[in-house]
């Protein structure tokens, strides 16, 4: 058993299982006598590997047969490139929604490539932010796709919704959500998310995405970040990042295990429940800054009202092994990041110390 409880953003925390696993597998990968990060990535060995994350992902995302799944390098940061690179085509012009710090990078590298239109921002009533519905928008008729962040992970906001776009393609960024709850992938053109906060570990990102959207990339688009290459290569035109992609099949073997999307979905809610609850039972203690019908799942935002505890909070807390839930340096205040391979146990300690705290500082 470890001994910490890691509620870092990412990367996160990893099930104990797949870390045991993967260390009982170090020295001799299926009898090969060699690791898995020492296997050639076009032998039939690695090729397994590969094939079964994806058969996997497919089958706990039930993802449409019209839709490709990539396995690429260069995080979820590489994709705020790609995707305008790929999907701008010659109009050059592409709806974003902004709700936090990963939609203003997202919105950043698209206008360097095209025309980017903020069609919805963040909205603040009573000192709590909220997302605008979609009837609010300043939507553009022209546009190649619509860009959103369904879970922005430094802000702890969340939709809880999926926005509808007609025949404008949906581009998600789903880091901090992808795997967290049951989703309908065919209400999307594109869905990307960084390994490391909901599938494994750092080095590799997941690209879902529609047949009809793996068109011609803008000229000069580097080879690497062209979509109908990885389509033609099945991501394996260069070397893949070959442990990551096996540490993310070993996550998505282990979430079928645990019964599933919609069994972790149970799980995350409960989670997040617990911890809001506390919140929401010592208002004048702790402070979510986020309207309740905006607030993240995942990423539990809150500030202690009396901001001179929050380094005898934090400092408690590590003491019993909860560990990283400092706020973003942006933010400050705590973030409890509680994504798919957070125990509940590890909630339970924190929410009992959350009211613990209070009871002996409030
Ligand atoms: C963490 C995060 C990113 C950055 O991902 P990298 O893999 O580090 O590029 C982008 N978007 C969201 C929503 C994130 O949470």
């Amino acid at each position: 058993m470890r001994k910490v409880f890691n509620f870092s953003a990412g990367p996160a925390m990893l099930p104990e299982e797949v870390l045991l696993q993967a260390q009982a597998e170090m020295l001799d990968w299926n009898h090969t006598g060699m690791s898995i990060m020492e296997l050639g990535h076009r032998g039939p060995e690695f090729k397994e590997v590969a094939d079964q994350a994806e058969a996997d992902i497919r089958e706990l995302m039930s993802i449409p047969k019209n839709y490709q799944v990539f396995f690429l390098p260069g995080g979820a940061t590489a994709q705020f490139a790609m995707v305008p690179l790929n999907l701008f085509g010659k109009n050059k012009t592409a709806d974003y929604i902004d709700t936090g710090v990963w939609s203003k990078k997202a919105i950043a590298e698209a206008s360097r490539y095209g025309t980017v239109n903020i069609a919805a921002k963040t909205q603040h009533q009573d000192h709590l932010a909220f997302i605008p519905h979609q009837n609010a928008w300043q939507i553009n008729s022209d546009a190649a796709y619509l860009h959103y962040t369904p879970n922005e992970t430094i802000d702890g906001l969340q939709f809880h919704w999926v926005p509808q776009t007609g025949n404008v393609p949906l581009v998600a960024d789903m880091t901090s959500m992808i795997l967290s709850q049951p989703i309908d992938v065919s209400q999307y053109g594109i869905i990307y998310a960084g390994a490391q906060k909901n599938i494994g570990q750092a080095g590799i990102t997941v690209v879902i995405i529609r047949d009809d959207l793996i068109g011609d990339p803008l000229p000069h688009t580097p080879t690497l970040y062209s979509y109908k290459l990885h389509a033609e290569h099945h991501s394996f035109y260069n070397t893949p990042p070959t442990y990551s992609w096996y540490i993310a099949g070993l996550v998505l073997a282990w979430m079928k295990r645990q019964g599933g999307v919609s069994a972790i979905y149970e799980k995350n809610k409960r989670n997040a429940a617990k911890l809001y609850a506390v919140i929401d039972d010592n208002q004048d203690f702790y402070l979510c800054k986020i309207m309740p019908e905006n607030r993240s799942m995942l990423n539990v935002m809150f500030y202690l009202a009396n901001e001179q505890l929050t380094p005898v909070f934090l400092e408690q807390a590590e003491k019993l092994g909860l560990t990283n839930l400092r706020g973003h340096r942006v933010s400050g205040g705590v973030r409890a990041s509680i994504y798919n391979g957070m125990p509940e146990k590890g909630v339970d300690i924190l929410a009992d110390f959350m009211r613990d705290f209070v009871k002996r500082n409030g």
